[in-house]
């Protein structure tokens, strides 16, 4: 079969409805549709053009999610093989000159480097892929041959166990889909940390926080530091490779405790004190025994995982960073994050105010951070910049 623009379904949008797509945005959604001629099959590749005829690329197509179509490219090229490799191309010359000489890093951040709805992680030999949208859960097989071209690849994993997948109708899956997919030794530059791209949460190991941890170092030397929502202990082991004092990382999963204490032998590092606790429980309990921290780092799971719990995340984001500064010591430092997608940085910047005044602590922020940089941000997607996170000095 010829894959030609003129057997594309096309889909037209209702007046006015084109203005998002012309600033950059990547998706559709189903109200913002007048008609699709031919009918479209699910996952097809589409033309989108405006009310006016004028056409804005092309997509592809899901009448079962509210965003029905997903732009692939302001032109016409078909889907295909090298379609993802072109774009793999690109994506890895990013990543190269952000940590040249490293294989760890996020190397497709879905829309942002221009495929929407798929993000893979390297942890060195192998690559971990999720999936959430159906027109790419189609073509995956082009996805996985393209990736497997990269020098030094060993294999792929599917790591399709998350809750977007749900709302484009897509199943649970989880494995090997290609090659071998041993445990990794990674590196973020300056230490080393085992990770199991099969195990482990999320992808295995938090990309997007390398540069905060890094950017932390700073004001770890000598410092009494708290580690909360520690996981494999990235903020912990390099608090103490930078020459903190001590340390305690807290972390509700037994199993991310036991990989700071790999993590430690990795690295030739003693002197992490780790408690296997729910972090509010362990705040109240410090609390009450007068303990100080120079340093508190609170960097927490998603609180809002969808639009309508907002409100109840605040109050907790809330609970949780003026609860670190009840430990603090004055003249401290804290790093606050938050990675829940419905959290914008107004309403961010809106917690810490609140944080501080419910604490009757006067702060100042010293860094405005972000996801690492292998983690792109779409000027005209916001959605795109999940994490926002600051660096405050606490009197
Ligand atoms: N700071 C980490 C990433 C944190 S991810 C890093 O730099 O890599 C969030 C972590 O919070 C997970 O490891 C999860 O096990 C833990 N967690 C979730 N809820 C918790 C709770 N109530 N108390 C303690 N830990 C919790």
């Amino acid at each position: 079969m010829i894959d030609t623009a003129q057997e594309y379904p096309v889909v037209t949008l209702r007046p006015r409805e084109e203005r998002r797509l012309r600033y950059g945005h990547t998706w559709v959604f189903s109200n913002e549709i007048a008609s699709i001629a031919p009918q479209a099959d699910p996952g097809a590749q589409v033309v989108v053009r405006a009310s006016h005829g004028m056409p804005l690329g092309t997509g592809i197509y899901n009448p079962h999610s509210l965003i029905a179509v997903r732009v692939t490219s302001r032109g016409t090229e078909p889907l295909d093989r090298e379609w993802f490799a072109t774009r793999l191309r690109r994506a890895l010359r990013l990543r190269e000159t952000l940590y040249p000489g490293q294989r760890t890093y996020r190397l497709l951040h879905s829309e942002a480097d221009g495929v929407p709805g798929v993000i893979v992680d390297r942890f060195e030999g192998v690559f971990t892929v999720q999936i959430a949208a159906l027109g790419m859960e189609m073509r995956r097989e082009m996805l996985y041959d393209a990736l497997m071209e990269i020098e030094g690849v060993a294999g792929i994993v599917e790591r399709n166990d998350h809750a977007l997948r749900a709302l484009e109708g897509l199943p649970s899956r989880v494995g090997i889909v290609r090659g071998t997919a041993d445990p990794q030794i990674v590196t973020d530059g300056l230490l080393r940390y085992n990770v199991d791209p099969l195990g482990g949460q999320k992808t295995g190991f938090y990309l997007d926080q390398r540069e905060n941890r890094l950017a932390m170092r700073r004001y770890m030397r000598d410092a009494r530091v708290l580690d909360l929502f520690s996981n494999n202990g990235g903020f912990a082991l390099h608090a103490r490779h930078a020459g903190a004092r001590d340390v305690i990382a807290v972390d509700s999963s037994a199993a991310a405790i036991a990989e700071i204490h790999t993590n430690s032998s990795l690295n030739n590092l003693s002197g992490i004190e780790t408690r296997t606790a729910d972090v509010f429980a362990e705040l109240a309990a410090l609390r009450s025994q007068h303990e100080r921290f120079d340093v508190a780092i609170a960097d927490p799971p998603p609180f809002a995982r969808s639009k309508k719990n907002v409100a109840a995340a605040r109050k907790k984001y809330v609970e949780l960073f003026s609860g670190t500064l009840s430990v603090l010591a004055p003249g401290g430092t804290v790093f606050w994050a938050t990675c829940s997608h419905h959290i914008t940085r107004e309403t961010f910047m809106e917690m810490i105010r609140e944080s501080l005044a419910r604490a009757r602590r006067d702060g100042v922020i010293l860094e405005e951070r972000g996801a690492a940089p292998d983690h792109p941000v779409h000027p005209s997607m916001p959605e795109t910049a999940y994490l926002h996170g600051a660096i405050l000095s606490v009197e």
